[in-house]
């Protein structure tokens, strides 16, 4: 079963061909991160026009390379949420043509599902499962009863873990998007500043970063206005260090009272070094039943590969849209 993935939620178009949910022929990634990068952020009105100058492209590209002619495709899916309007627009109105221009079946996609997904590609999804959703927009933590079906037991209170590392990333005067960077600069400092663990021993799941990051702000501005001077790594260090012992703390808290075989690690920031070690090395020590999945890198950021393994599921199910599926920006799984 071969199926046409589209992904244009944020600022990555990207389009994949395939197999039986797990095999990838090919995944097409037009980044326009160099776009963005001078306003510091997402500019929504630049991302539109980008995915609308890239989608055609993209779709014929990953064709090419898979070597699949649109005859033998069983479906087209696509993310519709969440994400940015404007951005989600183009890549359904382009599934929709192309899936009307080839009589085929539309599958709409949870973006977050997809990241979720991305694990697939490593090995076969077992449940019940549970998944650290880490990412530019969200973190949360997943509980997955069965194939297709996703409970948050807990999420951010305010600042996503990316947007976060984003945030103290301008202020040490990186470049926007600047997860990786920090990720290198802490690879060489230590933990000096001790930053606090916000919401480390709740008796919940869920997280906050913006207190970090204030600490982060105030840190930096008050020795800026001593005339101190700042060392890049060892913020960076602390800073992740505080990210770090969060979320490894309440995931393995969380796989304790929901035990699962398989944990997910998942999303843009699952591709920190950090946190792929310390994760890994805590499942090791803490919780011997279970194993950790992790995709690859190049799966971890916005990518239409992983859109495509969420919809084999989404299509098994025969779950399609018909031609009035629209953006959904706030798309959500729901909450327990
Ligand atoms: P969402 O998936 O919530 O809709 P998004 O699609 O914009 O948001 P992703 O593409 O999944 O987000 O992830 C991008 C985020 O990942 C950015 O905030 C970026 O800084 C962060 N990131 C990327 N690499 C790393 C890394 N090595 N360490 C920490 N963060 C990272
Ligand atoms: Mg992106
Ligand atoms: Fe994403």
């Amino acid at each position: 079963k071969l199926l046409l993935a589209i992904e244009s939620s944020c600022d990555e178009t990207s389009v994949a061909i395939i197999e039986n949910g797990d095999q990838i022929l090919s995944n097409i990634v037009a980044s326009q991160v160099k776009s963005h990068r001078r306003f510091g952020g997402v500019v929504p009105e630049v991302a539109s026009r980008h995915h609308v100058e890239q989608i055609t492209l993209c779709i014929d590209d990953a064709l090419a390379e898979a070597q699949v002619e649109p005859e033998e495709l069983s479906g087209v899916a696509v993310t519709f949420g969440p994400g940015l309007v404007g951005a989600l627009l183009i890549g359904i109105s382009a599934a929709k043509a192309f899936a009307w221009a080839h009589g085929l079946p539309l599958i709409p996609v949870n973006h977050m599902a997809g990241h979720i997904y991305a694990a697939a590609f490593v090995q076969p999804l077992t449940f019940p499962l549970l998944a650290l959703l880490v990412s530019g927009g969200h973190t949360e933590l997943v509980y997955m009863k069965e194939s297709g079906a996703f409970e948050i037991i807990g999420e951010t209170r305010d600042d996503a873990a990316g947007e976060a590392y984003d945030k103290v990333g301008r202020v040490l005067g990186l470049s926007y998007p600047s997860g990786k960077e920090i990720d290198e600069l802490a690879n060489i400092g230590s933990d000096t500043y001790h930053f606090p663990r916000a919401m480390i021993k709740e008796a919940n799941y869920d997280f906050s970063f913006s207190g970090l990051k204030s600490s982060f702000i105030n840190t930096v501005h008050n020795a800026e206005q001593r005339n101190e001077p700042l060392v890049k790594e060892d913020l960076a260090a602390s800073f992740q260090a505080s990210v770090i012992d969060v979320l490894v703390e309440k995931t393995v808290r969380a796989c304790k009272e929901y035990p699962v075989k398989q944990l997910v690690l998942a999303g843009g920031v699952a591709a920190n070094q950090g946190l792929r070690a310390a994760l890994s090395e805590r499942v090791l020590t803490d919780l011997p039943e279970t194993t950790l999945i992790v995709p690859p890198l190049k799966l971890c950021g916005d990518n239409a590969a992983m859109i495509g393994a969420a919809a084999f599921v989404e299509a098994e199910k025969e779950h399609f849209a018909n031609y009035s599926l629209n953006a959904d920006p706030s798309l959500s799984f729901t909450t327990i």
